[in-house]
C-alpha cells in the first residue's frame, strides 16, 4: 500500500481509540471539564509549526491535548442548555459522511447525498405531523433555521405587498412588521438583525407566567396596524419548555393573513410522542418552522431543519442559481433550501438516527426525558426551601433553590465544580434560578437520581 493510505488508516484507527476511551469515559468522568480554555491553547501549543507531522502523531496530540478541556456533554449528566448526546448510529453514520467528503450542494456532486436528504426531509414531516409537501432544508441548528425560515417570510410578506425583496432589497420596501413573544429566544433576535429587519424593531407581545405569548395580545396587536406581518411563536420555551397556544394564535395569524413562523428547536419533536402531541396543536398550521436535530434528535452537533409550507417562498429566500448548475426539477439540490453552499451530507447522521430509533423509538426517547424532568422536579420540590417555578410539561424544570440569588448562584457553582452533573443557572421573572434540561438518550432514572442528590449536597453544603 502507498505510504499516505497507511498513513491515513493509522490516523483513523487512532481516532477511534480516542473516541472509545473518551466515550468509555462519559458514565464517570467529571461533567465540566478539567482545565480551561487557555490551559488548552497552552497544551496544544500557540505556534504554526514548521514541518508537518504523520496523521496519527497529529490525531494524537490533538486528543491528548484537549481531552482535559472536554466537557462530558455527550453523556447522561450534562443538563445545562438543551443538549443531545450522539445515538450510536448518527455517530457512527457522521463519520461516514467525513469519510465520503461529499460536496452535498448539488444533486449532480451527490446522488447519494442528495436522496438521502430527500428522504430524510419526508420522515421528518411525517414524525412532525407537518404538511407532507413542505420544504425541508438541513441547516446547521436552529439560529440558522429561524433565519432561513424568517427570510422566506420576509420575502412572501413583501412579495404580497407588490414589492421583490430578493431583487430590490429592502430599501424603499414598503413597511412591514414583526411580532413575537416577551420570551422569544435570542436566535430570533439574531436573525432579525441579519435580515436588516433590526432587532428591535420586532414588537414583544406580552407572555404569561409560563412565557407563553398570549393570544389575545397578539390579537390587539395585529388588529392595530395592517401592514404585512410576520409572528413568530413558540413551541417549548427555553427556561420553561412551555408551548405558546399554536391553535389560538394561528387563528389570529390567519385572521389577518400574517406569516406564521414557529421556533420549535427542541419542543416540536412533542408532535412525535402521541401522548405529548398535544402540545404542538396547531403547529401544522404555520408557514414556517425550525427544529433542531441535535437536541432531541440526538444526531452529533451540527444538524437542523428549516421547514417552509411554501416552497416557491423557501426557493426565493435561499435558493442559489448559476449558468454551471445543472438544474433538475426531478432532483434535489440540496444548497437550494439553505443559506450555504458548499456543505457537508448533513441530513445523513439524521437519516441514521431517525432509522436506528423507528418511529417507536423517537417517541420513546422523547416520553422517558419528559418523565425524567418530572423525577428531577419531584426530586428537587423536595429540598427544603427549594421551589419548582414552571409547569413541567415537558423536559425542562425551573427551580429556585433555598435563599437569595447570591445563594442560588453559589449552590450552581458547587454542583458544576462537584463534576456529578452539569446545570446551569438563569434568569426567571428577575430572580436567578436552577434550570435543568432532558434531552439526552442516555440519561437513566439512576443519573436523575444522583444529579438531585448533588444539587441537595450543594444546598446543604456552606461555602
Ligand atoms: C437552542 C434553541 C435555539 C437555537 O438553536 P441552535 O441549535 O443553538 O442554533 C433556538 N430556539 C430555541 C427555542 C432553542 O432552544
Amino acid at each position: 500500500m502507498p505510504a499516505s493510505r497507511v498513513d491515513r488508516a493509522a490516523a483513523l484507527h487512532t481516532a477511534l481509540n480516542h473516541a472509545t476511551t473518551f466515550l468509555g469515559s462519559l458514565d464517570e468522568r467529571p461533567v465540566a471539564a478539567r482545565v480551561d480554555a487557555p490551559s488548552v491553547r497552552q497544551r496544544l501549543g500557540e505556534f504554526l509549526p514548521e514541518h508537518g507531522d504523520d496523521p496519527a502523531t497529529v490525531i494524537d496530540a490533538l486528543a491528548t491535548g484537549a481531552e482535559p478541556g472536554l466537557v462530558a456533554s455527550a453523556g447522561p449528566r450534562h443538563f445545562g442548555f438543551v443538549i443531545g448526546g450522539a445515538l450510536p448510529a448518527a455517530l457512527a453514520a457522521d463519520w461516514l459522511v467525513s469519510a465520503w467528503d461529499q460536496c452535498a450542494a448539488f444533486h449532480s456532486l451527490s446522488p447519494a447525498a442528495a436522496a438521502i436528504e430527500d428522504i430524510t426531509a419526508e420522515w421528518i414531516l411525517d414524525l412532525l405531523s407537518l404538511p407532507s409537501d413542505a420544504s425541508v432544508g438541513f441547516v446547521t441548528g436552529a439560529q440558522a433555521a429561524n433565519t432561513t425560515g424568517l427570510a422566506a417570510a420576509r420575502h412572501a410578506v413583501l412579495a404580497r405587498a407588490g414589492w421583490d425583496v430578493g431583487r430590490d432589497g429592502l430599501i424603499g420596501a414598503p413597511r412591514i412588521r414583526v411580532l413575537c413573544g416577551e420570551q422569544a429566544h435570542v436566535t430570533i433576535h439574531t436573525a432579525l438583525r441579519l435580515l436588516g429587519l433590526g432587532e428591535s424593531t420586532a414588537v414583544r407581545v406580552a407572555a404569561d407566567a409560563q412565557g407563553r405569548m398570549k393570544p389575545q395580545a397578539l390579537a390587539a396587536e395585529l388588529a392595530s396596524d395592517d401592514c404585512p406581518t410576520i409572528v413568530c411563536a413558540q413551541a417549548g420555551n427555553v427556561a420553561t419548555g412551555a408551548f405558546d397556544d399554536l391553535d389560538a394564535i394561528a387563528d389570529v395569524c390567519a385572521a389577518h393573513s400574517a406569516w406564521l413562523h414557529i421556533d420549535g428547536a427542541f419542543g416540536l419533536w412533542a408532535a412525535a410522542a402521541p401522548d405529548l402531541a398535544y402540545l404542538t396543536a396547531g403547529a401544522a398550521r404555520a408557514d414556517s418552522w425550525a427544529v433542531d436535530a441535535h437536541k432531541w434528535l440526538n444526531v452529533p452537533y451540527d444538524g437542523a431543519m428549516a421547514i417552509v409550507a411554501d416552497r416557491d417562498a423557501h426557493l426565493a429566500a435561499t435558493g442559489l442559481a448559476g449558468p454551471y448548475l445543472v438544474a433538475d426539477p426531478g432532483q434535489r439540490d440540496n444548497t437550494n433550501y439553505v443559506p450555504e453552499s458548499s456543505r457537508r451530507a448533513r441530513a445523513v447522521p439524521i437519516y441514521a438516527a431517525l432509522r436506528s430509533l423507528g418511529r417507536t423509538g423517537v417517541a420513546d426517547l422523547v416520553r422517558r426525558n419528559c418523565g425524567q424532568a418530572r423525577r428531577m422536579a419531584q426530586l428537587l420540590a423536595a429540598i427544603p426551601g427549594a421551589r419548582v417555578l414552571n409547569d413541567v410539561v415537558l423536559n425542562q424544570v425551573l427551580v429556585r433553590l433555598p435563599g437569595d440569588d447570591d445563594a442560588n448562584r453559589t449552590a450552581i457553582a458547587a454542583v458544576q465544580a462537584d463534576g456529578t452533573c452539569w446545570l446551569g443557572g438563569t434568569t426567571w421573572n428577575g430572580q436567578h434560578v436552577l434550570r435543568v434540561s432532558f434531552s439526552n438518550w442516555a440519561t437513566t432514572d439512576d443519573d436523575v437520581d444522583r444529579a438531585a442528590a448533588a444539587v441537595a449536597a450543594a444546598v446543604s453544603t456552606p461555602s
